[in-house]
């Protein structure tokens, strides 16, 4: 099974990829998550990416479409921050087509502007392990300080309010499109990310058809 999860940024598309990866042994290719190692590591592609991200735009096509060429497995993913644009949507079709691959379900995370902003303001992660923790809605044992590893948690600095503001803004124009581009070829399926994780882990087994 192939998916791919779309939706605002704090929609909730990274905690309910752990928990498929879990539940049906996909494998997780997060473009954010990859582009911010590459930025910690401080390799060529993550000195490029870090100015778009800092300024919370998006790292260009060519750019993201040769990094998706380089990790795609051949089969048993989860797509999360890939595609973003109408461009990177083509690409991956082309390249799908090449392989043989086929997507079986994209998942839209329908949530509104409030809760993405509480989401995000309240979005903790560990720069060690990577896990994603929520002040109010999954803290972690100790306070700010991760359950896996024991590292103190930072916020990412592109969850600061300014950049929030450009990053739905940039979402809207480029990414929002691709709801409809979806919807077109049948695979499109709604989950109401306003819900609880477990609510809405269930919402996603049941439109993958395991309900
Ligand atoms: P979130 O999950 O909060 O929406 P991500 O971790 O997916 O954020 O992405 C963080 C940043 O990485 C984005 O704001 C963008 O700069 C960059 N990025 C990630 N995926 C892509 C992509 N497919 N195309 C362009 N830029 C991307
Ligand atoms: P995305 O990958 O779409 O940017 P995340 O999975 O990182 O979103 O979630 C954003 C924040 O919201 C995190 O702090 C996470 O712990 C929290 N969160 C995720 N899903 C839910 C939910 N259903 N209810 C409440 N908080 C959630
Ligand atoms: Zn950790």
């Amino acid at each position: 099974m192939n998916i791919i999860l779309m939706g605002p940024p704090g929609a909730g598309k990274g905690t309910q990829a752990k928990i498929l990866v879990e539940e049906y042994g996909l494998k997780h290719i997060s473009t954010g998550d990859i582009l911010r190692e590459a930025v910690k590591k401080g390799t060529p592609l993550g000195i490029k990416a870090k100015e778009y991200m800092d300024r919370g735009e998006l790292v260009p096509d060519d750019i993201m479409v040769g990094l998706i060429r380089e990790v795609l497995p051949k089969d048993n993913f989860i797509l999360d921050g890939f595609p973003r644009t109408l461009p990177q949507a083509e690409a991956l079709e082309r390249m799908l087509k090449e392989e043989g691959i086929k997507i079986d379900a994209v998942i839209f995370f329908d949530v509104n502007d409030d809760v993405i902003v509480e989401r995000l303001s309240g979005r903790r992660s560990c720069p060690s392990c990577g896990a994603v923790y929520h002040i109010k809605y999954n803290p972690p044992r100790n306070n700010e300080i991760c359950d896996r590893c024991g590292t103190k948690l930072v916020q990412r600095d592109d969850d600061r309010e300014e950049v929030v503001r450009k990053r739905l803004e940039v979402y809207r124009k480029q990414t929002e499109p691709l709801i409809n581009y979806y919807r077109e070829k049948g695979i499109l399926r709604v989950v109401d990310g306003t819900k609880s994780v477990e609510e809405v882990k269930g919402e996603i087994s049941s439109v993958l058809g395991n309900g």
